[in-house]
């Protein structure tokens, strides 16, 4: 890792677009106090063992995840896998971090010695001039994983299920608006924890010590962040959606048949498309399965008003419910978080589990609880869209298909880490590692007068009304695509 860090930022881009991105967001948070983010706008940087040392240091970020090697559909299928863990930059601006090559291999295997070692020596590189150090702040993955790495209980339908607070499995339905749960502090865990090493049994969902606790900077409590991927995309919306289609049908709105050609004929639109959710069947509502990507899920939980206009109002009971969640979705998934917003966030939170618990208590989960820990995780640990598993996951892919595809079973950590550190040599031999597009598609030079008058005063406000404009029906900018006729929030 510390080779492979030290490469990357021998690049001049990579350490020009680091230390730009860092001035920026300080100096937009020195002028805007209320605005959170990154982790460092956060409670928990204030306490971090290594920023605390040197707040200059760099951020990194963790993700873990496993690879099935063996055939996913055989009998073998969760007796061989492999666990990675891969490395971020947490530092970079969001659009690069969002690129997969970004997210780099750390190992097969726990490798926390070779990160405390850049955290306590730093490393140089030809780009900067005096020593590099870098500061671990949190260990993305879902749920199950980072129970595991925590040492915490791995399920979620009994005892402490919750990595957050002490609340208790029989407890998990009652409204929060009615009683309210201690949250895990460092102190209490470390108390707790020597109950358990002393007497071997688990005491209040803690199992053992963390695989990770030599790490710097790490505690089970404040590093395993909960993920909007897994309790949003994939968790409570996908409820959302489940209950409103079967009440569909249920109270006789609509039939099966209707709702898949309902769902089948919508038209998404150009920045959409490409996101097209497949159609639900009536197996799935049944099952309770909705199928997709987690991007896929979450389009459709937001065009689900649209797609049902018409019928949509008939559900008086669901309606509030989705409409709350829709709230929540919307700061919780928002690239920056003002501070003022977080007390209105608890209170949607509170609100949603409320009614979950009153209207639809069957589909009450540990997910629809984590959900009510959203405002103070935002508080910690700034926006959660810095610490998803989204593009992680996409990262994940490449070793998951090479895993099956290589078909090489002597080793296979070694397989995939050759195959890897072959193709980031290739991207590392280029000039520039991020190839950031600036591209316009179509164009054509336009006079200032062909412009809406609105637009012109604008400009003239402005005073680029003597500049020179050229039109295009496809702008690439910064790897975004902005197409004539779409509407962007910025
Ligand atoms: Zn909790």
């Amino acid at each position: 890792m510390k080779k492979s860090i030290q490469s990357f930022l021998n690049k001049p881009d990579v350490m020009d677009l680091l230390i730009r991105n860092i001035n920026e967001t300080i100096s937009t948070t020195k002028k805007d106090k209320d605005l959170l983010l990154t982790y460092r706008d956060g409670k928990a940087a204030a306490t971090n063992q290594s920023l605390q040392k040197n707040i200059n240091s760099f951020l990194i970020q963790l993700y873990s995840d496993e690879v099935g090697i063996t055939n996913p559909l055989g009998p073998k299928k969760d007796e061989k896998k492999l666990l990675l863990f891969y490395y971020l930059l947490d530092d970079l601006c969001p659009i690069v971090r969002s690129l997969l090559y970004s997210i780099n291999l750390l190992g097969i295997c726990l490798s926390k010695l070779l990160t405390n070692s850049l955290q306590q020596k730093g490393l140089t590189v030809f780009t900067f001039t005096g020593r590099l150090y870098f500061a671990f702040d949190l260990i993305a993955a879902d749920n199950l994983a980072v129970h595991d790495l925590g040492g915490f209980q791995k399920n979620f339908n009994h005892g402490h299920f919750c990595r957050m607070c002490y609340v208790s499995y029989e407890y998990k339905s009652i409204p929060l608006t009615n009683i309210s749960f201690l949250l895990r502090t460092e102190i209490s865990h470390e108390i707790h924890l020597k109950q358990v090493l002393k007497s071997n049994i688990h005491i209040c969902g803690i199992n053992d010590t963390s695989d990770l606790s030599n790490l710097i900077a790490f505690h089970p409590v404040k590093s395993l962040p909960f993920d909007i991927m897994h309790d949003y995309s994939e968790g409570v919306c996908m409820i959302m959606i489940n209950s409103i289609l079967k009440a569909f049908s249920v109270r006789r709105i609509l039939a099966y048949a209707q709702i898949e050609s309902r769902l089948e004929d919508f038209k998404y639109r150009q920045n959409d498309e490409s996101n097209k959710p497949p159609v639900t069947k009536q197996k799935h509502l049944t099952n309770n399965h909705i199928g997709g990507s987690a991007s896929q899920k979450r389009l459709l939980f937001q065009l689900l008003h649209v797609i049902f206009n018409d019928v949509i109002d008939r559900l008086t009971d669901i309606l509030p419910i989705y409409i709350c969640l829709r709230e929540i979705v919307s700061i919780v998934f928002a690239t920056k978080i003002r501070k003022p917003w977080l007390a209105y966030l608890k209170t949607l939170t509170i609100t949603f589990h409320s009614l979950m618990i009153e209207r639809l208590p069957d589909y009450v989960t540990a997910k629809v609880h984590f959900i009510t820990h959203y405002s103070e995780l935002i508080k910690r640990n700034g926006p959660p869209r810095n610490y998803w598993c989204q593009r992680f996951q996409g990262k994940h892919l490449y070793f998951k298909r090479l895993a099956t595809r290589s078909c090489s079973f002597k080793n296979v950590p070694f397989t995939l880490a050759k195959r890897h550190q072959l193709r980031l040599a290739l991207l590392l031999s280029y000039d520039n590692f991020h190839n950031l597009i600036d591209k316009p598609v179509s164009t054509k030079i336009i006079n200032p007068s062909q412009l809406p008058v609105e637009i012109r005063l604008l400009l003239v406000q402005h005073q680029y009304d003597l500049l020179t404009y050229i039109e295009s029906q496809t702008l690439i900018h910064k790897h975004v695509k902005y197409i004539k006729k779409t509407l962007f929030l910025l």
